[in-house]
């Protein structure tokens, strides 16, 4: 047995280490069955296990890749046969619900939809929401920084964390669970953890922020005639909904078609022939005022010519609908082969943005697919492109496609998704030189064996297992 791997096992017990077929048998992201190729798969209990492993791998120089509930879009859970997995499989309490403080702690591996639902047993919120819920954990999401489908009215993850406790590279445990909403005493550290893909720590426990259970619900669809419409319906909801607006999810029309037709479950609420459906929902503290002003506000948009059609969900199984439709990313999958993009723009430049990727597309392929659909009031937008056989060099001249006009405009290569892999090499493209170099000192202060997650966001820079 491998050095490492057999002080690990001594460490920690056997049943902490999986080895051999029990690691090859695992899959190691979203949509990536396995093998996993880990030289070992590690499944701490405790915060004193996790960092007792990284000790002992930051003095083996042992690269680790964290691992959550393994959604990930772009390939950060991914590990080589030189690296070891950290799963947080094992951490999955939630440690305590604190109504006075509306504050909730947990383990880094609880799932997602497990908070949801404890929140909501003490008659609180915690916003976070995206279709990977069931799967996904809170220290994937803190990770990852992600966003979702309540942007607009919460922000993203980073907006929800009071504190944090994680484990540096060393071993060494960084303890800030904070539940005040105001602590400006020196730097905020958890922030270096949020949004960072396990580069420079694995985060352990988490202090989330919790909101009032909103009292009232209101979800509509509607289609419009043109993009510009589109941008004066978000201003007008947003602006007329007195801050209940909690999404605004702009659905293209070939991606409507494909969530609505056969063999998806979902039936068109609305006709086909518009190039946008909208998908919009408030939150608010009173449903009888709050659904009129939902009503009236949408009846103003369409005396204005806004909106070219409308249906509104009068039940919460009407609402439900509506989402799973939304969320119905499994469609996709009939488009296959295809490559997935998070990309992030000014509103405005969206429609030209869309032009100009469709132009690229069909400029080097027969009948391109391009399917757009995404949480259009937070400027984020997935576009999913279907176009040769998948394989490598095919992706390699999509994403310049995809990526190239974003550079013009201003945009990110990653809106909500992160770096991980797969984006690695256009960081540059969003990220300014002095940004990235800093980016690296930060890397290079925390992890100087760079061990963490190696590779992912930024190129490895030394380090490989000595052993
Ligand atoms: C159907 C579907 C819908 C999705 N919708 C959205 C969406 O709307 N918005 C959005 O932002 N994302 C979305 N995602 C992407 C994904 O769900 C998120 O990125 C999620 O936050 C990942 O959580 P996870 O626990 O699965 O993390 P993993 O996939 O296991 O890991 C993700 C990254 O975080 C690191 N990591 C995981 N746990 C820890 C930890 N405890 N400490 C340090 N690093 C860690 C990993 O090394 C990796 O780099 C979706 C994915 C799917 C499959």
């Amino acid at each position: 047995m491998d050095d490492i791997v057999s002080r690990l096992t001594r460490e920690l017990g056997p049943d902490a280490v999986l080895l051999g077929d029990d690691v090859r048998a695992r899959a190691t992201g979203w949509g990536r069955p396995g093998p996993c190729l880990a030289k070992a798969i590690v499944r701490p209990r405790t915060t004193d296990e996790v960092s007792r492993t990284l000790r002992l791998c930051w003095e083996a120089h042992q690269p680790v890749v964290p691992q959550g509930g393994l959604t990930g879009l772009v390939g950060g859970t991914v590990p080589a046969e030189h690296e070891i997995g950290l799963s947080l499989e094992r951490m999955t309490a939630i440690e305590a619900v604190d109504p006075a403080t509306r504050t909730m702690t947990v383990e880094a591996g609880a799932p997602l939809q497990a908070i949801q639902q404890a929140a909501d047993e003490h008659d609180l919120l915690f916003p976070l929401d995206l279709g990977a819920r069931g799967s996904c954990t809170i220290g994937g999401n803190v990770a990852t920084n992600a966003g979702g489908n309540r942007v607009i009215r919460y922000g993203m993850t980073r907006e929800m964390i009071l504190g944090l406790e994680a484990v540096l590279a060393d071993g060494t445990v960084l303890t800030s669970l904070n539940k005040m909403l105001k602590n400006n005493a020196g730097y905020d550290l958890k922030h270096l953890f949020i949004g960072s893909e396990g580069t420079l720590g694995i985060v352990t426990r988490v202090v989330l922020r919790l909101r009032e259970k909103p009292k009232s619900h209101n979800a509509a669809l509607v289609a419009a005639s043109d993009f510009a419409n589109v941008a004066a319906l978000l201003a007008a909801v947003d602006g007329g909904l007195g801050g209940t607006l909690s999404a605004f999810e702009v659905m293209w029309e070939p991606f409507y078609q494909l969530v609505t037709s056969e063999p998806a479950r979902n039936r068109p609420p609305l006709a086909y022939g518009h190039p946008y459906y909208v998908l919009i929902e408030s939150l608010g503290s009173n449903q009888e005022t709050d659904t009129e002003r939902f009503e009236e506000v949408l009846g103003q948009a369409m005396t204005a010519g806004l909106l070219a059609d409308a249906v509104l969900a009068k039940s919460r199984a009407e609402r439900d609908k509506l989402w799973a439709m939304r969320d119905d990313v499994e469609q996709l999958g009939r488009l296959a082969p295809i490559f997935t993009y998070d990309v992030s723009l000014p509103i405005p430049t969206m429609p030209g943005y869309v032009d100009e990727v469709r132009a690229g597309l069909a400029a080097q392929w027969r009948d391109p697919k391009c399917v757009v659909f995404g949480h259009l009031g937070d400027g984020n937008l997935h576009v999913i492109v279907s176009v040769g056989n998948g394989d490598l060099p095919t992706r390699r001249k999509v994403e310049e496609v995809v990526y190239g006009p974003l550079r013009t405009r201003g945009g990110s290569v990653s809106a909500e998704h992160g770096i991980g892999t797969e984006k690695r090499k256009y960081l540059s493209w969003s990220r300014t030189e002095a940004e990235i170099a800093a980016m690296r000192a930060i890397k290079q202060a925390l992890d100087p064996r760079g061990i963490l997650n190696p590779g992912k966001v930024l190129e490895a820079t030394e380090i490989h297992a000595r052993a």
